[in-house]
């Protein structure tokens, strides 16, 4: 009988699997539960609610045997996080490919879920816990941070200094965002419902104090911002409650967002639960929990909608909070946009999103190297420069050394040959994994985010991640992944991810720069398809093809 126990990733040069090839996704997969990345490992989940990487331990021990024994020319195939087939292809094709929790359109609801999950047919693969490429916090941290930084643009005369963000949730996503503030120099008041998950954030450095009481965590927040002083600030309680007492009092607050796990009805607390209690609840009365975390989120958001009657900037990051809390009875709960039209698409015309690399040496003397490599790399992008300066001062790794930094169209190919080649003259001393979030410009269809409000109505087709998906398996990436679900929930996403790996050979240099173009090319021909100028004009400049532009 597999039973949990505490998974790490094998490190140095030394192989475990037959070859670099799936000895990067053995490392990646056991990566996705170490315990310093993994939020609930012996449950065999990663993040985002209930997102796994594995269906069951009997699986994970499978997955393990299949990956330390497969050849070059063969391909594992996984189904919700079971390994169901091992096939013979040939070099170029993956060496894992990935389905997870796909339902037909009818089927796709929570309950139809979680009666095949109770079932022990499917998993909730979220985007990277399923795909094994989760890098713990900082993997979102970049994208929290852009996005902060947008808004600091867009309304702060380009800095936070002196303003005060509201949010909740300090999960394995949402534990970002305090980091991600004081990054852009703001001050900002974390509500979290679990003690241990808040203490985390502090022990990894992403939030500077945590207070039990509201009271006090008000005073420190209010000085810091009299102060213009950076700071963040964690107190325990639920959002659904502390968020219209805030309001209530008339707490001067400048932006509001959320990032409880508010896509999953069972992932977010309802008012007058205790924590302790949550999850044999959930599991006992799913429906009646279900009607009380959504009535929970028309309160919590109902009070967003207040702070933005009241001028403050708010917005929904990615968790379908809005929807939840609308079938909760919060009629104004779409007041507010979300963060993908509000400050990313630009960014999405451009090919851009979260590149992200691992060194499966696990020594961060690697990371070092590729992030001198990056400067020299793109000398004339001084937001990266700043980024990855600040991360490399900032940032502590979970797991196997790794980073991120949003790259768009042009440059992903440029990033990921340079890696190879420094893999090949021993600049690192072991390979390095290259992959993304399955947000990203052209992989996902997610109608209340991603691909919210897009200019030709096209918001819930979902033909694009599929084709990305076959594009990347038809271009030499080294696992593949189609999942259903991820971020907002099931029924409301279909997107698609991608790893390559960087092994220093020839072989792995003419994937690389065939993955590397093609994937965010798929961002920048989605976004001309839907009639974004800037989109046009990124295809025109950089030479990406395609047949029916309108320039
Ligand atoms: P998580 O499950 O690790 O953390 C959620 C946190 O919310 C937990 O710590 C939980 O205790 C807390 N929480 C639940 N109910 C609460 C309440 N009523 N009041 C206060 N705190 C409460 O999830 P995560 O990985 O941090 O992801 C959070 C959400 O963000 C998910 O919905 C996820 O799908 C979404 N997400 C967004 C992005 C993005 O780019 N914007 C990316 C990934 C995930």
């Amino acid at each position: 009988m597999s039973t949990a126990r505490p998974v790490r990733a094998a490190r140095g040069t030394t192989l475990t699997a037959r070859n670099w090839q799936t000895e990067a996704a053995l490392r990646m997969f056991h990566n996705n539960l170490d315990p310093e990345v993994a939020e609930r490992p012996d449950d065999l989940v990663v993040y985002g609610g209930t997102g796994k990487a594995a269906r069951n331990w009997a699986s994970f021990d499978a997955i393990t045997r299949e990956l330390t024994n497969l050849a070059a020319d063969e391909t594992l195939l996984v189904q919700s996080g079971k390994p169901v087939g091992v096939m013979r292809t040939h070099e170029w094709a993956p060496r894992v490919l990935i389905a997870n929790s796909n339902l037909v359109g009818d089927w796709a609801t929570w309950p139809e879920f979680r009666k095949l999950e109770a079932e022990g047919l499917m998993m909730y693969g979220q985007m990277t816990a399923g795909s094994w490429i989760y890098i713990g916090t900082q993997g979102i941290l970049q994208g929290t941070y852009e996005t902060f930084s947008a808004i600091a643009n867009k309304r702060f005369g380009g800095t936070l200094r002196g303003t005060l963000t509201l949010t909740a949730g300090l999960g394995g996503m949402g534990g970002a965002q305090p980091l991600a503030v004081t990054m852009n120099d703001g001050v900002v008041l974390c509500v979290e419902v679990d003690p241990d998950r808040a203490r985390r954030r502090v022990e990894t450095r992403y939030l500077d104090e945590l207070v039990d009481s509201l009271d006090d965590a008000i005073a420190r927040v209010e000085q810091a911002k009299r102060e213009k002083r950076p700071l963040s600030v964690g107190v325990i309680g639920n959002a659904a409650e502390v968020f219209p007492e805030l309001l209530r009092r008339g707490v001067d607050i400048d932006i509001v967002t959320d990032q409880t796990s508010a896509h999953d009805p069972l992932a977010y607390l309802p008012r007058g639960i205790d924590v302790a209690d949550w999850h044999d609840y959930a599991a006992k009365k799913p429906d009646e929990f279900t009607d009380r975390a959504r009535e929970s989120m028309a309160e919590h958001v109902g009070a967003m909608v207040g702070f933005l009657d009241k001028g403050a900037e708010v917005f929904d990051y990615g968790n379908s909070i809005r929807s939840e809390a609308k079938l909760g009875g919060c009629e104004r709960a779409f007041d507010f946009p979300g963060f993908v039209p509000a400050y990313i698409r630009p960014l999405f015309c451009e090919g851009k999103g979260p590149f992200r690399w691992a060194a499966l040496s696990g020594d961060p003397a690697d990371i070092a190297a590729t992030d001198r490599a990056m400067l020299e790399l793109f000398p004339e992008n001084e937001s990266l420069a700043r980024w990855i300066k600040m991360a490399g001062e900032r940032v502590e790794f979970q797991g196997l050394p790794a980073r991120i930094c949003w790259l768009g169209y042009g440059e992903r190919h440029l990033a990921g040959l340079r890696f190879n080649e420094m893999v090949a003259n021993g600049e690192v001393s072991a390979p390095i994994v290259i992959g993304r979030d399955h947000l990203d410009c052209g992989s996902v269809a997610s109608p209340y985010r991603e691909t919210e409000a897009m200019a030709d109505g096209s918001d819930a087709i979902a033909d694009w991640p599929l084709l990305n998906a076959l594009i990347n398996t038809a271009s030499g990436a080294t696992w593949v992944s189609i999942h259903h679900g991820g971020g907002v929930g099931i029924g409301r996403s279909i997107h698609a991810g991608q790893v390559t790996v960087a092994d220093g050979t020839p072989l792995a240099a003419q994937k690389i720069e065939r993955v590397l173009t093609n994937d965010p090319a798929m961002g920048v021909i989605r976004h001309v398809d839907a009639g974004y100028d800037r989109a046009d004009e990124v295809a025109a400049e950089r030479g990406v093809t395609v047949p029916m532009a309108r320039s």
